[in-house]
């Protein structure tokens, strides 16, 4: 062995507990470190020629790039959809790398059969019957990929080909129909041949984000008998607006097509009894999307994708070789999703629904959506600023209340930045340029939101109209 390599094994308790240690300062800085950093890139330095062992790289690390990371996983960090990592998430996750288990197929460790029994907890969480069947992915965009997948498969068995076999061409022109989908649904539409200019976009309801069904139906209607795809969206990333999923599965009895629902982030409502009827028919569809990077708050990379037709799916994803698991009624996870070769990545997600339980995770989930009515309400009352929808669920949509320019909205979000404070990211709503603080950190309080006012109120004095 290297004597390096060795010197670090004969150390690995110390060096670990050093490399806790850093951890727990990082999070400990989480309160005062600048929730967005704009740092000097460090220079590119050669290869290292030789080593300098685990203790020399973690202070390499802290000299060199931790002041250079934000405070995603914090309190104030409301940029795009982003969750933090519980506690319990966390070791669960360290764990995971320790113990460096391929659950790709079972037969040498209990792994696969953990993330087996984590998926059955998920599915009962979000009110998912036992016709479904979950595994776990990087993403949510992966998890919309390989529901759109096992979709254009179930496609090809309608009109009589078989994709997996023949390849999409065989299918002709596919018709993807959805009303405000997530920006992954057209990037999955490419990397599965189906093209991202097939994606119809159906209108939504008067001064909303879910779909008119009546115009779905139109849609669907239009193609004569043809079977199509289409997205329905539980939680929309502007709004947080829900489609009316037991309506859109209703149409299943006319139409033919596909029910793919992306429900990211928005599915958590589900937690909440006060909410959980928004994702009512959630069941119904035949596959289904959750994050749980974000709302869950396990570390990135965690998804889940549940779907109907595990028969389409193996078509689909089956991997088979001389050394491996022939598929079977219970296929192994290699069988499943893109992925061979997987980590351990239920076990941040285990760690976390046992150490909290249902009832710490709806606590969560209902607190951000206190938080956002909160800072929305702030919003409303603030001379400088305005709401561009009402808060329907975790997320505050806002703009300047005068003079609302690309220019001047993006200089409102970089001196929010600056600030240090928060961080929100821009968005387009309705054709105005505006902010998004999206609530989705386990450990947001009261208290972040007065400073994400405060820290709001101040960049848009900054930016006080040129006139
Ligand atoms: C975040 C998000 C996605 C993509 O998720 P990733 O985990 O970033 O791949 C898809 N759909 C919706 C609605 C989202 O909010």
């Amino acid at each position: 062995m290297h004597p390096r390599l060795a010197a670090d094994l004969d150390r690995l308790p110390s060096l670990l507990d050093t490399t806790v240690a850093a951890a727990a300062r990082g999070l400990a800085s989480l309160e005062d470190r600048p929730v967005a950093v704009a740092v000097p890139i460090p220079a590119l330095v050669p290869v290292p020629e030789h080593g300098i062992g685990l203790g020399g790289a973690l202070t390499s690390f802290a000299e060199t790039w931790e002041a250079g990371l934000s405070g995603s996983a914090g309190p104030r960090y409301l940029g795009f959809v982003t969750g933090g990592a519980t506690p319990a998430s966390v070791a669960g996750d360290w764990l995971a790398s320790a113990y460096d288990q391929n659950v790709a197929a079972g037969g040498d460790s209990l792994a696969p059969e953990l993330q087996r029994q984590t998926l059955t907890w998920l599915a009962e969480l979000f009110g998912i019957g036992t016709a479904h069947r979950g595994s776990f992915v990087t993403g949510a965009t992966v998890s919309n990929t390989v529901g759109l997948a096992i979709a254009r498969e179930w496609i090809g068995e309608q009109l009589g080909a078989d994709v997996s076999r023949d390849g999409v061409a065989a299918l002709g022109p596919v018709t993807v129909l959805s009303g405000t989908p997530h920006s992954s649904i057209p990037k999955a539409m490419s990397v599965l041949g189906l093209g991202r200019d097939r994606l119809q976009r159906v209108p939504t309801l008067l001064g909303r984000e879910a779909v008119d069904v009546v115009a779905l139906e139109t849609a669907l209607a239009s193609l004569d008998g043809k079977p199509a795809i289409v997205v329905a969206n539980a939680g929309t990333v502007n709004t947080v607006d829900f489609d009316d999923l037991r309506a859109i599965a209703a149409l299943r009895e006319r139409y033919p097509f596909w029910l793919h629902v992306d429900g990211s982030f928005g599915a958590f409502a589900a937690l909440s009894p006060e909410h959980a009827h928004l994702v009512d028919g959630l069941d119904l569809a035949d596959s289904i999307c959750l994050d749980l990077h974000k709302w869950l708050n396990v570390p990135y990379d965690a998804a889940v994708q549940f779907s109907r037709r595990l028969d389409l799916q193996t078509k689909v994803f089956q991997n088979t070789a001389s050394y491996l698991t022939v598929v079977g009624d219970d296929p192994d996870l290699i069988h499943l999703t893109p992925e061979n070769s997987q980590r351990f990545r239920a076990l941040p997600t285990w760690f976390s629904l046992v150490a909290y339980g249902r009832e710490g995770h709806r606590e969560i989930v209902e607190r951000d959506i206190a938080l956002a009515r909160a800072l929305g309400d702030r919003i409303d009352a603030d001379q400088a600023l305005r709401l561009l929808a009402p808060v329907r669920l975790n997320v505050v949509c806002l703009t300047l209340a005068q003079n609302p320019t690309p220019e001047r909205v993006n200089a409102l979000a970089a001196a929010v930045a600056a600030s240090g404070e928060a961080f929100l990211t821009g968005t387009v709503y309705d054709g105005t340029p505006g902010l998004r603080a999206a609530f989705c950190n386990w450990s947001t309080s009261m208290e972040d939101v007065e400073l994400v006012h405060a820290a709001l109120a101040k960049a848009a004095e900054l930016c006080s109209p040129v006139d």
